[in-house]
C-alpha cells in the first residue's frame, strides 16, 4: 500500500465518519420531535384544546352539576380547571384517561400544589 492510497483511505474514513455524524444528528432530532409529540403534558394540552376535549369538559361540568370535584362549591365553567386525580408526573399513561380527570375550582387546583398535576382550561 503506497502512502498515497493510505492517505486516500484516511480521507474516505474521515468522510464516512462525517456522514455517520450527520445521520446521527438527523436521528436525534427525529427522536426529539417524537418525544415531544408523545410527552403526556403536550398530549394532554393538545387534547384539552381539541373539539373532543372541549366536549368532554362540557359534559363533565354537567355531570358534576357545575360543582368543584373537591370542595363541592359552584364553579364558573370558564374559570374551571381540569384536574388529574392521579398526578400526570407519576401516571403519564393516564394523561387522557377520562376516569382520571375531573373539574375543580382554581382554589382547589392551586392548593393541591405540587402533590398533583393540574391544568387550567382557560
Ligand atoms: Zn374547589
Amino acid at each position: 500500500m503506497s502512502d498515497y492510497s493510505f492517505e486516500q483511505l484516511v480521507r474516505q474514513l474521515f468522510e464516512a465518519t462525517k456522514q455517520v455524524d450527520i445521520a446521527l444528528d438527523e436521528l436525534k432530532s427525529a427522536a426529539a420531535s417524537i418525544e415531544e409529540k408523545y410527552e403526556p403534558r403536550t398530549e394532554f394540552n393538545r387534547w384539552r384544546k381539541s373539539h373532543e376535549g372541549k366536549l368532554w369538559k362540557q359534559q363533565q361540568y354537567k355531570i358534576q352539576k357545575g360543582l368543584c370535584a373537591i370542595c363541592r362549591q359552584p364553579i364558573e365553567f370558564k374559570g374551571s380547571h381540569i384536574d388529574h386525580k392521579q398526578p400526570l408526573s407519576k401516571y403519564p399513561q393516564l394523561a387522557l384517561e377520562p376516569k382520571n380527570l375531573r373539574i375543580t375550582c382554581p382554589d382547589c387546583n392551586v392548593s393541591k400544589g405540587s402533590k398533583y398535576t393540574n391544568y387550567n382550561l382557560g
